[in-house]
């Protein structure tokens, strides 16, 4: 099970996001502030993070720069999930290192493109070369085998 943690210190927008990742197959995980959210990527290792930016005692951009700061989470996927639709602030977020943004009210939709994106990215970039080339899915499974053995 793939799992996902929900960093949101709004309990009704938690309860949305738990229902739709829920519905989806996921394993939810909540914090409801920064500094829980930190701790838990820790603890329970969660897949990929959605995540607030206003939030208490540690806001999303803080976390997000201490994420970034461990080599054990630099590629984390963390997607915002935030209010702030305002003009530049999309830039602002994805330059502080999220790898995407979602904005509120939340649209179902987007949330499972970036999930699928995510979450699917690293398998992707390692065929990539095989798909532009049309070889044989075969020849795919053998490459991933071998580069990924140990
Ligand atoms: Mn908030």
């Amino acid at each position: 099970m793939i799992k996902v943690l929900i960093a949101e210190d709004n309990a009704v927008n938690r309860e949305l996001l738990r229902e739709l990742l829920e519905g989806r197959g996921y394993t939810v995980l909540e914090a409801c502030d920064g500094q829980e959210a930190l701790q838990m990527i820790e603890e329970a290792q969660p897949e990929l993070v959605l995540m607030d930016i206003g939030m208490p005692v540690l806001d999303g951009f803080a976390v997000i720069r201490r994420i970034r700061e461990n080599p054990r989470l630099a590629s984390l996927p963390v997607v915002a999930v935030t209010a702030y639709a305002m003009r530049g602030d999309r830039e602002k977020i994805l330059k502080s290192g999220f790898d995407g943004y979602l904005s509120k009210p939340l649209s179902p939709s987007s949330l499972t493109a970036e999930l699928d994106r995510l979450l699917t990215k690293n398998a992707q970039s390692a065929n990539q070369d095989q798909y532009h080339g049309g070889q044989p899915a075969g020849k795919d499974r053998a490459a991933g085998a071998s580069s990924s053995g140990t």
